[in-house]
């Protein structure tokens, strides 16, 4: 076992529970985590009781009986979410609870199901859960993803090593190691950390790019920002002013494109795990702000299949940028998760735009935030496109031209 394992998984807990949501007394807390993840489970829950929550519900994920439920199960189960899914949201949405995603899934968990089959239940799922995805793409309740090492998921990324054992081990340090656990007081070093993101965020905040201009082998992309967009550092509000850090780790400063200007052709630079697959080699064509033109080296049918999802499936909902040397694009691994991958790269999401994207975009419809630019979707899938070789332009308003990027990293 890792040196200090049970220490760094205490301190682990401690961050998820104090900087992750930010746990206060009279918190409601759901915690969704892999029931090979029970040790951390019980630490986080035990924080979370200790920080003064009022209540800690956990939900339970286990990907073999979530394969056998997409491979076997009625096909009018995949279609129809029972209606008690939308009560708990309710339930949830009612109490502010705040949500603690752990990721620990095999990239490749579903790979043989039938796709169609996973599409229906996504597409179902995304339908009827749809309020929390709202809730949460707004930043009412509090939210955040942090990842635990699985015995399948670290084959995947450690191929080369020789013991399952050895493989969990050195995921769990990379996980340790990206979240700054490692370090004697990580709380301290996040709050550091963010303020250097935000201090990124508002240099951009305050240039109000009218577009960008990526450049790269297999890129030239124009991308549109909507008026008054707003560049998002590490760190966030829920909707009663309390702070949360909804990934963790992250090392990306983010806003939203303007849905109807975007141009030009993008080559995906790392593999993505969508749907239990591993897609990679993809290359999109948009014209006004759709794909109109796709492929994918590996995975074209599950990729038409996201695309197919709806409208806003093929349009983007986010411009990430995250320079090359970050630390996690500099550790060369590729984590074959997007919590990982899209802090190694500057990136795009297809569908739909965070509400906070936009000045005073928690306080709009649906509507209104399409009006302004922001796309909707039922899904939001990340996808890495930077490298040492891209460029970003800075396009302004009267057409002037400032570099923000030059070979991966800052201008
Ligand atoms: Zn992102
Ligand atoms: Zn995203």
């Amino acid at each position: 076992m890792l040196k200090n394992f049970q220490e760094n998984l205490e301190k682990y807990a401690d961050l998820i529970v104090e900087v992750g949501v930010n746990v206060t007394a009279g918190h409601t807390v759901v915690l969704q985590i892999a029931t090979d993840q029970r040790q951390l489970a019980h630490l986080i829950v035990e924080k979370a009781y200790a920080k003064g929550a009022a209540e800690v519900q956990v939900q339970w994920s286990d990907e073999f009986v979530q394969k056998q439920f997409l491979s076997h199960a009625a096909t009018d189960r995949l279609e129809n979410v029972p209606a008690y899914r939308g009560t708990q949201v309710d339930y949830w949405l009612e109490k502010n609870a705040s949500r603690i995603s752990v990721v620990s899934s095999n990239p490749d968990a579903l790979a043989g199901v039938d796709g169609q089959r996973v599409a229906t239940n996504q597409a179902a799922l995304g339908k009827a859960l749809a309020k929390l995805r709202q809730a949460t793409q707004s930043n009412q309740v509090s939210w955040t993803v942090v990842a635990a090492a699985s015995p399948d998921w670290a084959k995947k990324v450690f191929p080369n090593l020789s013991t399952s054992e050895e493989q969990v081990d050195a995921l769990w340090q990379e996980i340790f190691k990206t979240t700054r656990i490692d370090l004697v007081d990580p709380v301290t070093a996040w709050k550091k950390h963010d303020e250097t993101l935000w201090a990124k965020a508002n240099e951009l905040n305050a240039e109000q790019f009218d577009a960008l201009h990526y450049t790269a082998p297999g890129t030239d992309l124009i991308v549109g920002l909507p008026k008054n967009h707003r560049w998002e550092g590490a760190g966030s509000k829920n909707s009663r002013g309390e702070v949360f850090m909804a990934n963790m780790p992250t090392e990306e400063v983010f806003t939203a494109p303007d849905l109807r200007r975007i141009d030009g052709v993008v080559s995906s630079t790392k593999p993505l795990s969508y749907a239990g697959t591993t897609l990679s080699g993809m290359k999109f064509t948009f014209k006004d702000g759709k794909v109109v033109d796709y492929s994918a080296e590996v995975g074209q049918d599950v990729l038409a299949k996201l695309l197919a999802i709806d409208e806003g499936a093929k349009s983007l909902g986010e411009v990430a940028l995250v320079p090359d040397p970050s630390p996690i694009s500099q550790s060369g691994i590729t984590f074959y998760n997007t919590l990982f991958d899209e802090n190694a790269s500057n990136h795009l999401a297809l569908g739909s735009a965070y509400a906070f994207s936009l000045e005073g975009g928690t306080e709009m419809s649906p509507e209104e935030l399409t009006a302004h630019g922001l796309n909707r979707s039922h899904t939001h899938v990340d996808f890495m496109i930077g490298s040492n070789k891209m460029n970003v332009d800075g396009i302004k308003q009267d057409g002037s031209i400032v570099p923000i990027f030059r070979n991966g990293d800052w201008a």
